[in-house]
């Protein structure tokens, strides 16, 4: 069983925010800032795109909710709200999950974003493989 249906089973313990009978949201043990929650469905699945459209909207409902609790409760400046998909992208537990950071001015928290620049046509040569792909 992985570590995030043992948090589901009771076997592991966690404190917890919010709970229904397929979500549950909970403190992340390491936090990003205090009050750093994630958000899961009690169903095992390892990644986001392993769900059902209808599973990723029932659990974006959730994460919608406690978001706004986090940022209310915690009186944030702004949220980060993230999804990873793959060991590549920094994935380290492979049961879905959406992380909810607490945003605060000047909390010191730098995502590594950077901004390449595509070639001529490029955008539109990727923008078609995404397409159809869907
Ligand atoms: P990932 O890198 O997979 O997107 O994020 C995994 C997150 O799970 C990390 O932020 C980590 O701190 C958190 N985490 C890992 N193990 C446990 C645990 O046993 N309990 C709780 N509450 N969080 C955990
Ligand atoms: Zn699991």
């Amino acid at each position: 069983m992985c570590v995030f249906c043992k948090i589901v089973s009771g076997e592991i313990p966690s404190t917890k925010v919010y709970e229904d009978d397929k979500f549950l949201a909970f403190m992340d043990i390491g936090p990003v800032n205090k009050g750093h929650v994630l958000v899961i469905p009690k169903k095992h699945a390892e990644t986001f795109i392993d769900l059902t459209e209808e599973e990723a909207g029932e659990l974006f409902k959730v994460v919608n909710k406690v978001a706004k609790a986090v940022k209310r409760g915690l009186n944030a400046d702004g949220l980060n709200i993230i999804n990873n998909v793959g060991a590549v992208s920094g994935q380290e537990v492979f049961h879905v999950h959406v992380h909810i950071i607490p945003r605060f001015e000047n909390d010191g928290m730098k995502f590594g974003w950077r901004k390449l620049e595509y070639k001529e046509g490029e955008i539109k040569e990727y923008a078609e493989r995404i397409k159809s792909a869907l």
